[in-house]
């Protein structure tokens, strides 16, 4: 064989061509839009199902006919045998025509918008928070919590979804874990609910991790909460300036003491990805050896991520923002460093999935709740007005307004831009990276992942092998 293949995430296997229905005709044979060729490694990576390939043999004909960006050819041999060209066939590398993969994105598209799927995000305490972190806009005051009133409300419209079959709930904030005792309580009850009814339930959290006590972490991961975005920022003192409580005092020992009480819970299975929002003044290089030397970098169980911080209020740039061109240079330099230093890297199986990098918002099935029970869609422009769509009436009824068509019927919009049908990053975007941007500028946005998918999808590709 002069390619070495992988089957991963979907554990394809190969067809038998002489027993399925395809007629293999000369001619008809096209490379996929949705491949990523990395010259400098020889491989090549497909955005719609996560296989990749890595040619030992430069002169490989399909090497050859994508280097050349060959639109039409004849099914070929390698080696006086058809084997890779039936493997690349599979796994959809090869296709007899580019609607046969359009027409894969857009069914699971329309999978994803069932209404047998159900994401829910939950602000318990709307966007109150015990810290005042300097680069968030959200007002951290607010006083109204979720109670047993919006527990049975929202229990009646999932109650209500008779073709439910999966449901995810997502924490959300401010802070969530101000309202624990809510979370508790209605995490309970949809256990009970979704084992009575065999639904598919899971959970997660983003929480700042000051309350994450492995006492209440225990309880949560018991009620399938079990999936969490911690932020640190950093080494101590650069972290308790960036993340300090509402009273100004640190928070840095509370979260690492947190995490590692949380560590020692061996038996339980539970995901937690720490954040780290970087600055160019963040010794972010100190902060990875920092976590090397904590049991939980050990832990497969722990996994980071970094983000630039790129606030636009001008009071802060000196001090908290980052700058677009420098972040993107720092963010690899620290990913790969994470790497090295045997850290697991939070977000590549992200990718493993169509439609990893489209938002829910534009979802039939993803709703945002407050605590008054009105409905949002996008979770950064919460007191955008176009972002209030809705509320759940008391038994459990969704009422739309007129905004509502605004996020959904982007959906639509899968191929209203020309240059998606030929972006290979299609299945992960769906078009539909950002919803809001289409409602205001009318503009399909790209996400920033796509500007550089060669290196990402080597990064992938290193990641898996490694
Ligand atoms: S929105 Fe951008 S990244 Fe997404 S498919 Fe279209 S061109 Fe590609
Ligand atoms: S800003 Fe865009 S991508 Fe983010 S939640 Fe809102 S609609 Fe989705």
């Amino acid at each position: 064989m002069g390619l070495t293949n992988h089957f991963f995430f979907y554990n394809c296997k190969p067809k038998d061509l002489s027993r399925g229905g395809w007629i293999i005709k000369d001619n008809v044979f096209q490379i996929s839009t949705t491949l990523t060729f990395i010259e400098s490694h020889n491989r090549i990576y497909n955005w719609l199902n996560g296989e990749y390939v890595e040619f030992e043999d430069i002169s490989h004909p399909f090497l050859h006919l994508v280097k050349n960006k060959s639109e039409n050819f004849n099914k070929f041999k390698y080696d006086n045998s058809f084997d890779d060209f039936n493997w690349l066939i599979d796994n959809k590398f090869i296709v007899s025509n580019h609607k046969e993969v359009q027409d894969i994105i857009l069914n699971r598209a329309k999978e994803l918008d069932s209404s047998q799927n159900l994401h829910l995000t939950l602000l318990p305490a709307q966007m109150a928070c015990n810290f005042n972190c300097p680069y968030c806009y959200e007002d951290k005051k607010q006083k109204s919590r979720m109670g047993q009133n919006e527990k049975e409300i929202i229990l009646n419209y999932i109650n209500k979804r008779a073709d439910l079959k999966n449901l995810q709930i997502e924490w959300f904030g401010g802070e969530p874990l101000l309202g624990k005792d809510f979370i508790l309580d209605f995490s309970q009850a949809v256990y009970n609910l979704a084992k009575f009814k065999n639904i598919d339930y899971r959970s997660s959290m983003t929480t700042n991790g000051f309350y994450l006590t492995s006492e209440l972490f225990q309880k949560l991961v018991n009620l399938n909460v079990k999936a969490f975005q911690i932020t640190i920022d950093g080494l101590e003192e650069n972290h308790n300036k960036l993340r300090p409580l509402s009273n100004g005092e640190p928070t840095f020992k509370t979260i690492i003491h947190n995490l590692t009480e949380i560590s020692k819970l061996k038996s339980l299975d539970f995901n937690i990805v720490l954040r780290t929002n970087f600055n160019e003044n963040s010794d972010i290089n100190g902060y990875i050896e920092f976590m090397k030397n904590l049991d939980l970098s050990k832990d497969k169980r722990f996994a980071f991520i970094f983000r630039p911080i790129e606030s636009d209020l001008n009071d802060l740039q000196n001090d908290v923002s980052c700058s677009k061109v420098e972040s993107s240079s720092l963010q690899k330099s620290y990913e790969d460093k994470a790497i090295n230093n045997a850290l697991e890297k939070g977000d590549l199986f992200l990718y493993k999935d169509i439609g990893s990098h489209s938002c829910p918002a534009s979802r039939e099935n993803a709703l945002i709740l407050y605590p008054d029970m009105t409905v949002r869609k996008c979770t950064v422009a919460l007191d955008n007005p176009k972002n209030m769509v809705g509320i759940i009436q008391s038994d459990g009824n969704l009422v739309k307004n007129e905004n509502w068509d605004l996020w959904t019927l982007n959906t639509n919009s899968i191929y209203n831009k020309p240059d998606c049908l030929t972006c290979s990053f299609n299945p992960q975007c769906l078009s539909s990276a950002c919803p809001l941007e289409f409602i205001d500028n009318m503009n399909i946005a790209c996400p920033s992942e796509s500007s550089n998918l060669e290196n990402l999808s080597n990064s992938i590709i290193d990641f898996i092998e490694s």
